[in-house]
């Protein structure tokens, strides 16, 4: 599945907030969100007022680039929010937050989206007792996850515990054993505990047009 491999600070100043995409970067001083808050290149300081469609298109990106989800896939599950009886803006973002890189990462696994993806990709997450490899699987209520591999792997994954621990906690719709590295999906995630600034009612406009 493809993926964007370009620098991914401008990403956060482009969009204007910051996406926390690079772990324990994004809450130092180093965070280029910091020094530069404005758009990457020869125009990003002029200031303008962005009409409606540019809010609809840039709130898109944004939870595009948070997620790490690419235009056709993410195409795909407003597809299929939009086809769901329920509201199509929280079928969206249930998901995307459904996905196995996000459990990863909310479980406080990784210390990043992308590493959550990488950790997933190399195999060392196992659903229900069965290896996954894909990044895009979605989890459902009751399902185990569990981290495997040799000592390293694991220790690593301690360590981002240890380091998130202290700047996040666990969602309310995941539990986690960090003893154990292990994690359990106790509900379906709902908007209210989805701690992100996003409209995704702006998302749903464009994409209804
Ligand atoms: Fe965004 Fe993190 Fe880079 Fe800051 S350090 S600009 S929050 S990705």
């Amino acid at each position: 599945m493809a993926r964007y491999i370009g620098p991914v600070c401008k990403l956060c100043r482009r969009e204007g907030a910051k996406l926390f995409l690079k772990g324990t970067k994004c809450i130092t001083e180093s965070c280029p969100m910091t020094k530069r808050p404005y758009a990457p290149g020869e125009h990003g300081k002029r200031s303008f007022k962005p009409s409606y469609y540019s809010q609809q298109l840039r709130e898109k990106q944004k939870v595009k680039r948070i997620y790490g989800v690419l235009e056709r896939q993410f195409r795909r599950y407003f597809s299929l929010a939009d086809r769901s009886k329920e509201v199509t803006g929280k079928v969206l973002t249930q998901l995307l937050e459904r996905r196995l890189d996000n459990v990863i990462f909310r479980l406080l696994f990784a210390l990043s989206r992308a590493q959550a993806r990488q950790i997933v990709r190399h195999g060392f997450v196992f659903v229900n007792g069965r290896r996954v490899n894909i990044p895009s699987y979605l989890v459902k209520p009751d399902d185990k996850i569990e981290i495997k591999g040799a000592d390293n792997i694991k220790k690593m994954i301690k360590e981002n515990i240890e380091v998130n621990s202290k700047n996040r906690s666990v969602v309310a719709w995941l539990f986690q054993d960090k003893d154990n590295l292990k994690g359990e999906v106790l509900r379906m995630p709902e908007r209210e505990d989805i701690s992100l600034p996003i409209n995704e009612q702006l998302i749903v406009e464009l994409y209804s047009k």
